[in-house]
């Protein structure tokens, strides 16, 4: 990631004035493959912008991203729908993004089957998925409303993962979740690192989760990278102030 800005303008009306967000300033890291970097940061610090600038939900103003040696910036329309499986997103909350009248399995299925896997395959292998992240294969004919929170955010992983991707970008997702439920997420997002050899990118408002899982760290504020380092330097000797403030308001 090089360079990248990326600007929200809103038009003013009768009883708002214009406004302007610089929601990411010059922002710039390298993701080395199997590595877990934490995007960390106050609430409305940038980092969502950023995570779906990474997965192109959003085209950022100017910079660029690469991944191993392709320009994901400029690749539009059919060369991006081509692509695109190379970088997933998990969110918050799975619940809004799985269709309640699909079953689980199709859901997870329906990524591959659009990049020319067979039905047959590509829920055979949903199931397998299923089972991996815990849920055992019979899930596949359940409906999303059937699942807890926890639940749904493991086949919201499996459904990630169904592309073969070799970026996860993950925002907020253990942070809706109760503690003992996010630990199990953690540990599973941990093991299919190892499994996968996955690069995540991961964004968190919660330092102790960022703590928990990131290689290295990365603090943002008002758009721009404050401060980065390995997760040791960071939490244990934090450079600049603003990452001081945010470790002091760790209960
Ligand atoms: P949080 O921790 O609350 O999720 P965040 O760090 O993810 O915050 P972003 O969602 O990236 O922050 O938002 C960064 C800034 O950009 C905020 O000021 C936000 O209001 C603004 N912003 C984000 N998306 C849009 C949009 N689609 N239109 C206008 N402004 C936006
Ligand atoms: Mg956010």
């Amino acid at each position: 990631v090089n360079g990248l800005n990326k600007v929200f303008r809103s038009k003013g009306g009768l009883f708002k004035a214009a406004r302007e967000v610089r929601a990411l300033d010059d922002v710039s890291f390298t993701l080395a493959p199997g590595e877990t970097v934490g995007i960390v940061g106050e609430s409305g610090s940038g980092k969502s912008t950023l995570g779906r600038c990474v997965v192109r939900l959003e085209r950022p103003d100017s910079g660029t991203l690469s991944l191993a040696g392709t320009d994901f910036t400029t690749l539009t329309g059919e060369e991006l729908r081509r692509q695109r499986w190379r970088v997933q997103m998990i969110f918050q909350d799975p619940y809004a993004s799985l269709n309640p009248r699909t079953r689980v399995g199709y859901a997870i299925a329906q990524g591959p089957m659009a990049n020319g896997v067979s039905r047959e395959q590509a829920m055979k292998q949903a199931g397998e998925l299923l089972d991996l992240v815990g849920l055992g294969a019979v899930a596949v004919d359940r409906f999303p409303h059937e699942f807890s929170g926890g639940q749904r955010q493991r086949i919201g992983i499996a459904r990630a993962l169904a592309l073969n991707p070799e970026l996860i970008v993950a925002d907020e997702a253990v942070s809706a979740l109760d503690v003992s439920i996010q630990a199990q997420i953690l540990e599973l997002l941990e093991d299919l690192k190892q499994k996968l050899s996955l690069s995540l990118l991961f964004i968190t408002h919660d330092l102790r989760v960022a703590a928990q899982i990131c290689d290295r760290i990365i603090v943002m504020q008002h758009g721009r990278i404050v401060e980065q380092g390995t997760a040791q330097n960071v939490f244990l000797s934090p450079k600049e102030a603003y990452t001081r403030e945010l470790l002091e308001a760790i209960p």
